[in-house]
């Protein structure tokens, strides 16, 4: 295999500059065993081309760091038995954080993406006053999982984030715009803080995942919820564009005279393959009798989860629904295929929990549409899995590992 240092983006000036061989080497080191442990010294010289002595002083560094722990010796046929390395799950802890409109998921992780707590606030009320209550359970957290210490915060929100001001541009769906949230979260919990934008902090989680082949390091990531968000990493790094304002591909409009969208725009592709828009679908095909009183109050409480229970019933209404749905879905998906070519696409949200009936319509749509016919492999991520959360523990460690270089 060949060196990992030729992944460096050498155009990333900042990166470059600050950072010797060796610390290159070292991140190297720490992703490998991570992502292979337990693995012994020589297969981490195999996999990185380096030589064994180079990784034999790095891995005395992370040792004595408590990066890495040496533990459950390798059986091999004969020879010498070598002692694998792995990662120290308990060096230290990660808080991580997925607001949404209504609820708000506080995690505490360990340095393996496993959430040892969680527990749900609601995100309503003032943005100021959000922030307090969030600050106070996050302590809470701390106190009730005490390690040695812990590396950091990682925010995932349904929002763009000015990656140099650090402050929320816009977050139509919170109602919250111009926002610090980093600052007091900082001085009220003494951590670092990382925010990121949901569907951003989602592709890191598939990269960081180690799910993918080690080549992979064109992802995309679609969120799908009342929105549409769409993560880009490219190259291996995350592009946020202009202010951070990279992704928005939620308000490209596919039908010029379609529905108005939340935006103000008509025909965005939120407003067509959201799971608001499965609602609205459902809710047109059930009010069809003008002037039935009460008809519409009736069917605004039927949730995007209603529809997937009912289909799931065999109800007719509810099966149309979620195949416009996904159509339009699918459309959407094809424009970034054509467009981005990822290697993967993957999307994220309760819809994936129909994907048996969603995927070979997103297929369909892809195929029709995309005269590229790359060949991007899209999947469904599992929600159990909670990808924004784990998204936010990748942002907190990523720093100390080599994949993705952030900028
Ligand atoms: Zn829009």
């Amino acid at each position: 295999m060949r060196s990992r240092l030729e992944k460096i983006d050498l155009n990333n000036i900042t990166v470059a500059r600050s950072e010797t061989a060796r610390d290159i080497n070292r991140r190297i080191v720490l992703n490998l065993v991570r992502r292979h442990q337990p693995i012994s010294r020589a297969a981490v010289a195999r996999r990185s081309g380096m030589q064994r002595s180079t990784v034999s002083a790095i891995t005395e560094q992370l040792i004595a760091e408590r990066w890495v722990m040496e533990g459950a010796v390798g059986h091999l046929p004969r020879g010498r038995k070598p002692t694998f390395l792995h990662l120290n799950a308990e060096r230290a802890g990660v808080i991580g954080v997925d607001i949404q409109p209504h609820v708000t998921t506080l995690a505490v992780s360990s340095m393996d993406n496993r959430f040892l707590a969680q527990e749900q606030i609601s995100t309503g009320g003032d943005p100021q006053e959000f922030i307090a209550r969030l600050g106070h359970r996050v302590i809470d957290l701390m106190r009730a999982y005490p390690k040695s210490s812990y590396e950091g915060i990682g925010i995932s929100l349904p929002g763009r984030i000015d990656s140099s001001s650090h402050r929320l541009i816009f977050a139509p769906n919170l109602g919250w715009s111009d926002l610090d949230l980093k600052t007091p979260l900082q001085q009220a919990t003494g951590l670092a803080v990382e925010l990121e934008n949901a569907a951003n902090a989602c592709a890191l989680a598939e990269l960081w995942s180690g799910r993918h082949l080690e080549g992979v390091n064109n992802l995309v990531a679609v969120t799908v919820s009342d929105e549409i968000g769409v993560g880009m990493i490219m190259n291996g790094q995350l592009l946020r564009g202009t202010t951070g304002a990279a992704g928005e591909f939620g308000h490209v409009a596919l039908l010029p005279n379609g529905p108005q969208c939340r935006c103000g725009n008509f025909g965005c592709w939120e407003a067509l393959g959201s799971e608001a828009a499965a609602m609205r679908y459902y809710a047109e095909s059930t009010s069809v009798r003008k002037g039935e009183v009460g008809s519409k109050s009736a069917t605004a409480r039927v949730s995007f989860g209603d529809i997937l229970r009912l289909v799931e019933q065999g109800d007719q209404k509810a099966e149309k629904a979620l195949a416009q749905m996904a159509h339009y879905l699918g459309a959407g998906i094809a424009m970034l295929v054509t467009g981005l070519a990822p290697d993967v696409l993957v999307v994220v949200g309760e819809v994936t929990r129909a994907w048996k009936r969603v995927g070979p319509v997103v297929a369909d749509a892809v195929r029709a549409r995309s005269f590229t016919h790359v060949n991007t492999r899209v999947l469904p991520t599992d929600p159990e899995a909670q990808p924004r959360l784990q998204g936010t523990i990748a942002l907190v460690l990523q720093k100390h590992f080599d994949v993705p270089v952030r900028v």
